[in-house]
C-alpha cells in the first residue's frame, strides 16, 4: 500500500522470511596455488561471493583457507527463502575448477596452472608434508607441461605470422621466462628492441635483416647490405646465364 510506512507486515511478507541452514563453523578447506598471478575469484551465486590467493611459487606456495558457502533456494515468490549450504570442498572445488576452465591452453588434466585443494585446514608444513607432497609435485609437473604447450603454441604463431611480436601473448612470455628459455626468437623479439619501420615503405620489419618483406628493398645503410647484393648479383648471373642458353 503506498503512502504507509510501518505498518504491519502482512503475511505475504511474513512469507519471505529466510530460513537459515545449519552452518559447520569447522568446515575448511584450503586452496594452494603455484600459480605466479594472484587470483581474484568471484561467484554471484555463492555467498561470500569473493575470495583472494596471493601469486605463488614451486618454492613458496601461496595458500587460501576457504569456508562452507550458501545459497538461497527460492521455491516460489510466496515462500520462504531458504539456505541451502555448500560445503567448503565444494566451495574449493568450484572455485579452481571456474578459474582453470577460463585459463587458454588448459586442458584440464595434464597440463594446468599449478592450483589445487585440500580438504581441512593446512599451513605450509602441511603443504610439504610426506602425505600431502606428492599433490604437490603433480601440480608442478601438471604446470610445466601446460607452459611447455604454450611455447609450442607461440613457435607455431611466431612462424605463421612471419615473426609479429603481436601474435605472442603474455602468458606464452611467461611461460618461457618460468622454463628460463629466454632464447627463443619470440622472446629476443620481445626483450631487444622489436620492429624498425623499412626506410623505402615504412613498413615494419626485423632490424636484423637488410631486405623488407613488403617492399623487398634492401637497406644500405644495413651491415649486411653487401653481402645481400652479392649474392643477389650471383643468382642474376646464374638466370641470366640460363636464359642466354636457352
Ligand atoms: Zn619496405
Amino acid at each position: 500500500m503506498p503512502g504507509i510506512v510501518g505498518g504491519f507486515p502482512n503475511l505475504k511478507e511474513l512469507n519471505r522470511r529466510t530460513i537459515r541452514g545449519h552452518i559447520n563453523e569447522t568446515d575448511k578447506s584450503t586452496i594452494v596455488s603455484i600459480w605466479p598471478k594472484p587470483i581474484d575469484f568471484f561467484n554471484i551465486t555463492l555467498m561470500p561471493r569473493t575470495w583472494h590467493i596471493d601469486a605463488g611459487s614451486d618454492e613458496r606456495p601461496a595458500l587460501l583457507v576457504v569456508g562452507s558457502g550458501s545459497w538461497w533456494k527460492d521455491v516460489h515468490p510466496d515462500e520462504p527463502l531458504i539456505e541451502i549450504p555448500v560445503g567448503s570442498l565444494s566451495v574449493a572445488e568450484s572455485l579452481v575448477k571456474d578459474y582453470l576452465n577460463g585459463v587458454y591452453g588448459c586442458d584440464m588434466d595434464t597440463k594446468r596452472p599449478g592450483l589445487y585443494f585440500i580438504p581441512g585446514k593446512h599451513d605450509l608444513a602441511s603443504i610439504y608434508s610426506e602425505e600431502h607432497k606428492p599433490l604437490l609435485e603433480m601440480a608442478i609437473a601438471r604446470q610445466r607441461a601446460y607452459y611447455e604447450g604454450l611455447i609450442l603454441e607461440a613457435d607455431s604463431l611466431w612462424a605463421r605470422s612471419n615473426g609479429n611480436p603481436l601474435a605472442i601473448g603474455g602468458d606464452m612470455r611467461q611461460a618461457a621466462t618460468a622454463l628460463g628459455k629466454l632464447d627463443l626468437d619470440w622472446m629476443a623479439n620481445f626483450t631487444r628492441s622489436a620492429q624498425v619501420r623499412c626506410f623505402a615503405c615504412g613498413a615494419f620489419k626485423s632490424p636484423d635483416f637488410p631486405i623488407c618483406q613488403s617492399c623487398h628493398t634492401a637497406d644500405p645503410e644495413h651491415p649486411k647490405f653487401k653481402a645481400v647484393m652479392e649474392v643477389k648479383r650471383l643468382q642474376q648471373d646464374m638466370f641470366g646465364g640460363l636464359e642466354r642458353g636457352a
